[in-house]
């Protein structure tokens, strides 16, 4: 239902945790059942997901902390399929741990994925149609060793209503996010940058933002932005000033 991404510095206050929840606290007023995050460390992914208010996902947090990241995702749910539980709660992650994924909307044909995915071995541990993203993302990385590319041959196999953000511990300092008939949009900052399922999701930070068209798979870093098309030519995306006083 709500979606935040961040890139930026690293350092003991954990501001990829902190800019994280600050969205996902904008975002509540969307409504949601459940929330969670996923961080890229040092050591690789960190999660905590929990159905019910922020508040027990705060408090999860406080009784096991996560380590300091460079790149954060958080996600507020609104369930389409599987219960409001702690396990069907976002993000998902494939099978190795080192890839999450945070998503709004549904993945329609998630039945007939599921059923490929399952064939070939996969176990599934959440009854959401987003897992199956999680799990063909994982595939197509270790294939081709490339967050983005792999966003672009997984977003092509998908129908439905989406917005994806994804995160792999090969590539801590990069979040990849793709949209399909639902918003993303990006928050440019100093040395950091945003993603966003609406501007609320960062407007504590930033005000300059850029929109993203259909269909468009984006790529940020601490200080770089890259946008592309389906077919992975490089667009344009609009630029423009949040005029909302926060
Ligand atoms: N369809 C997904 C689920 O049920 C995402 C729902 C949402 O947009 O929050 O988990």
């Amino acid at each position: 239902c709500g979606i935040v991404g961040y890139v930026g510095p690293a350092g003991p206050s954990n501001r990829p945790l902190e800019v994280a929840m600050e969205g996902l606290a904008r975002l509540e007023y969307r409504g949601y059942d459940s929330a969670g995050v996923a961080l890229v460390t040092p050591e690789g992914l960190a999660a905590a997901k929990r159905a019910g208010k922020l508040a027990n996902l705060r408090g999860a947090l406080e009784e096991d902390p996560l380590p300091p990241a460079t790149a954060a995702i958080g996600h507020t749910r609104w369930a389409t399929h599987g219960p409001p539980t702690d396990l069907n709660a976002h993000p998902h992650l494939s099978e190795d741990g080192r890839l999450a994924v945070i998503h709004n909307g549904i993945i329609e044909n998630f039945v007939t994925l599921k059923a490929e995915l399952v064939a070939a071995g996969v176990t599934f541990t959440s009854q959401t149609d987003t897992e199956v993203v999680a799990h063909l993302l994982a595939r197509s990385y270790a294939e081709n060793g490339d967050l983005t590319a792999a966003m672009l041959a997984v977003t092509r196999r998908l129908e439905g209503a989406f917005t994806l953000l994804a995160v792999h511990a090969d590539a801590p300092g990069t979040v990849v996010g793709a949209r399909l008939n639902s918003p993303l949009v990006v928050g440019l900052g100093d040395g950091e940058n945003f993603l966003g399922s609406d501007v609320a999701a960062f407007i504590s930070y930033t005000q300059e933002a850029l929109e993203l068209g259909q269909d468009q798979v984006v790529t940020i870093t601490a200080d770089d932005v890259r946008v592309v098309d389906g077919e992975g030519a490089p667009v344009e995306p609009r630029r423009f000033t949040v005029d909302w006083d926060a």
